[in-house]
């Protein structure tokens, strides 16, 4: 599972798996990150009535490996095929992406991934008018689509304006934020431990034909051992703590963003800075859907 593939695009039912898992030390707590001022979700829109108007950004190069041939060559193109029937929705994801940028996420690369990856197609039919709102969707089993800002807000600080090789996602749910991800980083493996949503993230990715996403089905809690280290780790669901399997699964300089908490929730910050040293920082509040252990 875990060697480069040379040819591409891959088909996605090809690369499907199950996790297995090690246990890990723990993080202490020493504050090496800025958060933007303006970040909460819950304040978001007051916050964004109160921000000055976002500079106009552009569409960055998305270092996919597919699409960094294509971009360097002057050749963008959206993760989407072309259809006449969906043309409006470039437009309203743009106006999404422009609220995600009022409301602070700055990082340009981050941005042109949400403005690239089509909402819509990860979301049913019957919800669709809704995609492009800044709000979490119901996806089936009683889990959601993450709101755009929270999937733009976890990337941008997990990247830090670095070069990420290889990232794990832990709660594939729809695929949406495997696909964002996909943009930024090189390699994206992303685990769900809903059989049915696992299978929906396959059937929602396979059209977009995404060459840089693996898909396993398993235990996120006890992370990818086969495929680690990990640049960047974020966790899609929230657990009291983050396992400490996934924090050993990091390089030494890599960052892992999640929810933690159960009513309350906040997202952590956490950067290992040696082989057994790992710092911790508390941001801002958040709402996710429980990180559950074992599969279904
Ligand atoms: N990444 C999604 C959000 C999915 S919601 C998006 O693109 O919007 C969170 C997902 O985490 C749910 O599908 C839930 O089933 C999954 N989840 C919870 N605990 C998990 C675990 N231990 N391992 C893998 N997935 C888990």
């Amino acid at each position: 599972m875990t060697e480069k593939r040379s040819t591409f695009p891959l088909p996605l039912s090809s690369v499907t798996g199950s996790a297995k898992g090690s246990s890990g030390a723990k993080g202490s707590s020493t504050p090496s990150y800025s958060p933007a001022k303006v970040a909460t979700p819950q304040t978001a829109t007051r916050n964004a009535a109160h921000t000055p108007a976002a500079k106009p950004w552009s569409l960055p190069p998305a270092p996919g490996r597919a699409q960094s041939d294509a971009l360097a060559r002057g050749q963008a193109q959206p993760l989407q095929a072309p259809r006449p029937d969906l043309m409006v929705s470039d437009a309203i994801r743009r106006a999404m992406v422009q609220r995600v940028a009022k409301q602070g996420v700055q990082d340009a690369l981050v941005l042109g991934a949400l403005e690239a990856v089509p909402r819509h197609r990860f979301i049913d039919e019957a919800l669709s008018a809704q995609a492009y709102i800044d709000a979490s969707l119901p996806i089936g089993h009683h889990q959601t689509i993450s709101q755009p800002y929270i999937v733009g807000r976890m990337i941008e600080v997990m990247r830090n304006g670095g070069k990420l090789q290889r990232v794990l996602e832990i709660g594939t749910g729809c695929g949406y934020q495997a696909a964002v991800l996909s943009c930024v980083a090189q390699d994206v493996y992303s685990i769900e431990r809903i059989k049915p949503l696992h299978e929906l993230a396959k059937s929602n990715l396979r059209p977009l034909r995404i060459p840089n996403i693996r898909l396993h089905y398993g235990d996120g809690m006890l992370g990818l051992p086969q495929a680690a280290p990990f640049d960047g780790i974020i966790l899609a669901a929230a657990g009291i703590e983050v396992p400490q399997a996934l924090l050993e699964q990091l390089t030494i300089g890599g960052r892992l963003v999640a929810p933690v908490g159960v009513r309350v929730q906040h997202l952590q910050l956490i950067t290992r800075i040696g082989k057994s040293e790992w710092t911790s920082e508390t941001l801002e509040d958040c709402h996710f859907v429980p990180l559950r252990s074992g599969t279904v």
